[in-house]
């Protein structure tokens, strides 16, 4: 039987905006030692603001935005989203065909007869297509229209504000490595990582590398010790699956991440994790 402590301290969790998915998952926050974070919508807001268009010859600035906006129009990823809004206009249905979505890459779409490419070096790359090498601070999106470079689209996202008390927290809590995971740059990811003080990070990983990424973090934790994985779900629900315990940020967060998540915090909040882990030692302590 199920000791009674426990319904308290799933109900505890709740009213804290942290529903645990069954008791034997407390049992397992109080033995985590290695916490890894996905870093879009996890770490950082998710909203990313484009702060440059550069052109390069044969194309105009104004015409680049306008593109991207429709060549994105059927993607639900946050950097779509930030080139939508730059853009503000609405795109018809009409003006997009052909459109396909490469996870981890970006996207590919017939826009009004042209042929699109939008995405980072990776997509690039794979489309056979060279482009400028960035150094720039922010997420570069390259554009290239029927085959040929058109430029790129710098967009900056931002770190959450109760990010660094979710590490720091953590960290209180002695739990003794604390990663990010990320498709995203290394220069970005370095910056990231240095800014909240974690332990490491892995970048530029694709989506069904981040359940390997994982695993290796899992095989070296100490023994006994468990790892936390906390995502919005966006590509990376099998990574939510795969950890000890699996959590998924609910107000951002995707259908499957819930679905899949052992635990499902509700707000935007990453410090919730170490929340998690104290009611569940706590619990502990009353139950035993
Ligand atoms: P993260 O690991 O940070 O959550 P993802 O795995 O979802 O990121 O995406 C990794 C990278 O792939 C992004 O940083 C971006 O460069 C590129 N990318 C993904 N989707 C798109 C898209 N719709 N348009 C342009 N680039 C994209
Ligand atoms: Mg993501």
């Amino acid at each position: 039987s199920i000791p009674l402590g426990y319904f308290g301290g799933v109900g505890g969790a709740a009213r804290r905006g942290i529903l645990v998915k069954g008791s034997t998952f407390l049992d397992t926050l109080t033995a985590v030692r290695t916490v890894v974070f996905d870093k879009t919508g996890t770490l950082t807001k998710g909203v990313f603001k484009v702060t440059r268009i550069v052109p390069k010859t044969g194309f105009e600035q104004a015409e680049l935005l306008p593109l991207a906006a429709k060549a994105e129009s059927l993607s639900n990823h946050p950097v779509a989203q930030s080139i939508r809004d730059a853009y503000g206009s609405t795109v018809e249905p009409s003006e997009v065909h052909d459109y396909e979505e490469i996870a981890g890459h970006g996207i590919r779409a017939n826009v009004q007869g042209r042929q699109v490419v939008a995405g980072n070096d990776r997509l690039l790359h794979r489309e056979g297509i060279a482009h400028d090498e960035c150094q720039v601070d922010g997420t570069v999106v390259h554009i290239a229209v029927d085959g040929r470079y058109a430029g790129y689209i710098v967009i900056s996202d931002e770190i959450k504000e109760d990010a660094a008390r979710a590490v720091s927290q953590l960290k209180k809590l002695g739990v003794s490595k604390t990663v990010m995971l990320t498709g995203d740059s290394r220069a970005v990811a370095e910056e990231v990582a240095r800014r909240l003080d974690l332990d490491d990070y892995v970048a530029e990983l694709l989506p069904e590398h981040k359940v390997e990424a994982l695993e290796k973090l899992m095989a070296k934790t100490a023994s006994g010790g468990k790892a936390v994985f906390i995502g919005d779900g966006i590509n990376d629900a099998p990574v939510i699956a795969r950890a000890d315990v699996g959590m998924a940020m609910g107000a951002l967060g995707s259908d499957a991440a819930i679905e899949t998540a052992d635990v499902v915090i509700m707000t935007d909040a990453p410090s919730k994790v170490a929340e998690a882990i104290e009611i569940a030692r706590k619990t502990r302590s009353i139950v035993l």
